[in-house]
């Protein structure tokens, strides 16, 4: 037990509430290459291990269980959100395992593959025209309207409901907290809607006494690493693009908000240094993760650099590299892309789709 009286070990225990008490309590795996050249241990949450694949289990659960105690959400009841990607997955999980019925609206650009998953996880999906927020046909008006217009259904609204941090404000800080018995000096992970780097964020800097540094880690293209820079004065530009899914932002969420004050700065992540990750997270550890995930490891590696040897920084480990495999060892791909020569030489072997 920890002081929240979160439970750190699963030690063989029967998940006894299905799905959703198998969620959370995810290893925390050193990187034993890049801890040995940093002269810092860096651990990775190891959130590719929950039931749904990604440490969007967590919101997922925690959104829907905000819903039904709110009195939002009954027996029988809807659950309608506006996602592709893994909190989707999430949400048709819990949804299955709790018996509500899940209605995705997503923009019509996203393929066909994540269309086909979440169907035979037994969710609706409405593809929608691809336009900006400022259109009433964009995809997250229309979950809105769906919602609004149905009885004992709910818009989870994953970008600017707090129970997305709350999770990890209850459960992953805590988790990280005690599998470190309290010895960690920093923290870093990626922010899409800002739910992990927030929740942990506050957990970790109220546990220690602000003395946990917490560095968010942001990719081109994206506002987030600006506006954390200027002290919340300024947006940051939108110049540029990133090939990692899940995570950038061009807005501030209402889940990162606050906590912008708490953390102590941005890291800058190009795709390079996300790509050259991938691979070598694959070769020197045996670890199959996806681009975000790797961002992060990068990001650990950068701030492992910066606060000097002997220190303890942890990052998460967001999902696997199963639904973006097509792509990230796909060597034309990484042509096209310009990312082939990120791709360490001796590592140019794992690119074989
Ligand atoms: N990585 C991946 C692969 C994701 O799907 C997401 C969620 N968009 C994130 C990272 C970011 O997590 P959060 O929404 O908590 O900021």
């Amino acid at each position: 037990m920890n002081p929240r009286g979160v439970e750190i070990s699963k030690a063989q225990r029967i998940a006894d509430n299905g799905f959703i008490s198998a969620i959370g309590n995810t290893p925390l795996i050193r990187l034993k290459k890049l801890s040995e050249e940093t002269g810092c241990d860096i651990l990775g949450k190891a959130e590719f291990q929950n039931p749904g694949g990604s440490v969007k289990d967590r919101a997922a659960y925690y959104v829907v269980k905000d819903a039904e105690e709110r009195g939002l959400l009954k027996p029988g009841g809807t659950v309608v959100e506006g996602t592709a990607g893994n909190t989707g997955i999430g949400l048709a999980h819990v949804c299955r395992s709790k018996g509500y019925k899940l209605v995705i609206f997503m923009p019509n650009t996203q393929s066909q593959g994540k269309i086909d998953l979440l169907r035979l996880l037994g969710a609706e999906v409405y593809p929608v025209p691809a336009v900006a927020y400022d259109n009433p046909e964009n995809y997250n008006h229309q979950a809105t309207r769906y919602a609004e217009a149905r009885e004992n259904c709910v818009w989870t609204n994953q970008f600017d409901n707090t129970a997305n941090r709350q999770a990890h404000i209850e459960t992953t800080g805590p988790e990280i907290w005690a599998q470190t018995g309290g010895n960690i000096d920093a923290f870093t992970c990626g922010s899409g809607t800002a739910g992990t780097i927030a929740g942990c964020t506050r957990y970790l800097k109220d546990v220690s006494n602000g003395r946990v540094q917490c560095y968010v880690a942001d990719p081109p293209g994206s506002v987030i690493y600006g506006y954390v820079q200027s002290h919340g004065a300024e947006l940051g530009d939108r110049k540029g693009s990133s090939i990692t899914e899940g995570i950038g932002q061009g807005r501030i969420t209402e889940n990162l908000k606050p906590d912008v004050e708490l953390l102590d700065g941005a890291l800058h992540i190009s795709d390079a240094k996300s790509i050259e990750m991938v691979y070598r997270c694959l070769d020197e550890e045996g670890l199959y993760l996806g681009a975000s995930s790797c961002l992060n490891v990068a990001a650990a590696r950068d701030l492992a650099l910066k606060l000097g040897p002997g220190k303890t920084v942890v990052t998460i480990l967001c999902d696997g590299a199963y639904r973006y495999a097509e792509r990230l060892f796909s060597k034309k791909w990484l042509h096209e892309k310009k990312l082939w020569e990120s791709v360490p030489e001796g590592l140019r072997k794992y690119a074989v789709l």
